[in-house]
């Protein structure tokens, strides 16, 4: 019965390592979508009244123009 119960807890030990390394592997292959070096060259609008470069997460769209502020995008509407 002892024997049974380590053999039992050995695997489960190993389920959980496993778990783990996967885990961590899909972690590791989510990081280069979040690398500034992508978003820089993928992502990166200009904003239509000071011609500063941002993110486009970071900006307001507005008829497919973006903005870096509502503050230049209530400017632009004038
Ligand atoms: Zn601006």
């Amino acid at each position: 019965m002892v024997r049974y119960l380590a053999k039992f807890l050995l695997l489960i030990a190993v389920f959980i390592i496993a778990y783990m390394v996967i885990k961590s592997g899909a972690r590791r292959r989510e990081w280069p979508k979040q690398a500034p070096g992508s978003i820089a060259e993928e992502d990166m609008v200009r904003c239509k009244v000071c011609g500063v470069h941002l993110p486009r997460s970071e900006s307001l769209e507005s008829r497919d123009e973006y903005f870096c502020s509502e503050e230049h995008r209530r400017i632009a509407r004038k």
